[in-house]
């Protein structure tokens, strides 16, 4: 056996080992005794997607099949050890967002990463926020500019509509931390509409920022409102 078979190996009698203690199942298609298939773990591939809007947002990938149901045990089923699957889309999104943010004149020096806040109920619920672990299991930490504010109206929005959404996140945010003059890139896991990253981007920028793109982990690109939905190729790395 090769140095690499046996690893995979001991990889597969280990994750047995694991199984027998606490039973799993394949957070993207349900096999048993896996935390996450080999064959769901393929399918966590970065696709990165540029949507259009007032600055880039920059996607790991199309929220649908294996992912979505990833993201879900990620956030809803108590599973936050998966962030470390889906670190590479994260990370992907995130280097796209970065190479767009300094193209709109964001210097290393000025770039600040800022996560979208769950809400203090959701925090409860989780006992973990799901954008944070994402970013520090990608190597990266944000900086709490923003914070839900008190009067926020929240709540699921998951039935809601392109319109509906930007209502209902108005005055969804309070900027906490040292905004003026900073160039932001905002952190968020999921996004449907964009009106959550909208809503952010609006406060950080009455607060004097300048929000130079958005990086995401997944986008259901068909519910955003604009008719331009092909995904748009990335400027080539300047390396
Ligand atoms: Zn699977």
């Amino acid at each position: 056996m090769r140095a690499g078979q046996h690893a995979a190996w001991l990889r597969e009698v280990v994750l047995d080992a694991v199984a027998l203690i606490l039973p799993v199942e394949c957070a993207g298609c349900g096999l048993p005794d896996r935390d996450l298939c080999s064959d769901c773990r393929d399918a966590l591939r970065s696709q990165s997607l540029v949507l259009p809007g007032g600055f880039p947002i920059v996607a790991g990938a199309r929220y649908e099949r294996e992912l979505r149901a990833v993201i879900l045990a990620f956030k809803d089923g108590d599973r936050p050890g998966l962030a470390r699957a889906l670190a590479p889309l994260f990370a992907a999104a995130l280097e796209g967002a970065l190479r767009l943010a300094r193209v709109n004149g964001g210097g290393d020096d000025t770039l600040v990463l800022c996560p979208i806040p769950s809400r203090a109920r959701a925090v409860r619920r989780r006992g973990f926020r799901p954008v944070e672990r994402l970013a520090a299991a990608a190597g990266v930490r944000g900086e709490r500019l923003l914070v839900p504010a008190p009067h926020a109206r929240g709540g699921s929005q998951k039935s809601f509509g392109a319109s509906e959404r930007a209502e209902n996140t108005r005055g969804a945010f309070r900027v906490t931390g040292r905004a003026r003059g900073r160039h932001v890139v905002l952190l968020d896991d999921v996004v449907t509409t964009g009106a959550t990253l909208r809503e952010a981007a609006r406060e950080l920028e009455r607060a004097g920022a300048i929000v130079a793109a958005a990086a995401v982990l997944a986008a259901t690109p068909r519910r955003i409102p604009n008719p331009k939905e092909t995904p748009t190729e990335l400027p080539p790395s300047p390396s």
